[in-house]
């Protein structure tokens, strides 16, 4: 399925151009117009799945195997000290296009990328009686 509104539609089946770096039937890997840092790249699936719920599992696990292979030549060729990938699902997680797509972010010392969380406290009871209820679930 396409959706015609959706630009990574749009780019992931050649009607806006983008710089690519890898292309198969289901895949395009392309740089991100406004990179967080010098190589950064999108994996976008060819078909419009809104977000990672959405996805078909087939594709979901090429998806991985191509950030793979794409992250490692860009690692080689742009000499980083690191490599980051983030996907973000829904606005409040900073999803802003909604065309599930991986991001490989190179990383080079002294750079500014900044991915801040901070750390908390496990809750000890919760994680043990959601442990086990997603367990069961997908056991
Ligand atoms: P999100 O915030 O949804 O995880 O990431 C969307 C990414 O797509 C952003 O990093 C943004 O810079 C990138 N992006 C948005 N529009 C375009 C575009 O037209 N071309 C390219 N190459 N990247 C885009
Ligand atoms: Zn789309």
């Amino acid at each position: 399925m396409k959706d015609c509104n959706c630009i990574f539609c749009k780019i992931a089946n050649g009607e806006i151009p983008s710089y690519t770096v890898y292309e198969d039937d289901d895949f395009k890997v392309i740089f991100d117009i406004s990179p967080a840092s010098k190589g950064h790249a999108l994996v976008i699936p060819k078909e419009h799945y809104k977000n990672l719920f959405e996805l078909d599992e087939s594709i979901a696990s090429k998806a991985l195997v191509i950030a793979k292979k794409v992250a490692t030549e860009l690692s080689t060729e742009l000499d980083c000290d690191g490599f980051n990938l983030l996907q973000n699902n829904e606005e409040i997680a900073g999803q802003t296009v909604f065309h599930f797509h991986i991001h490989l972010i190179p990383r080079y010392k002294n750079d500014n990328v900044k991915f801040t969380t901070t750390p908390g406290e496990i809750d000890k009871e919760f994680a043990e009686k959601l442990a086990e209820k997603i367990k069961n679930k997908l056991a």
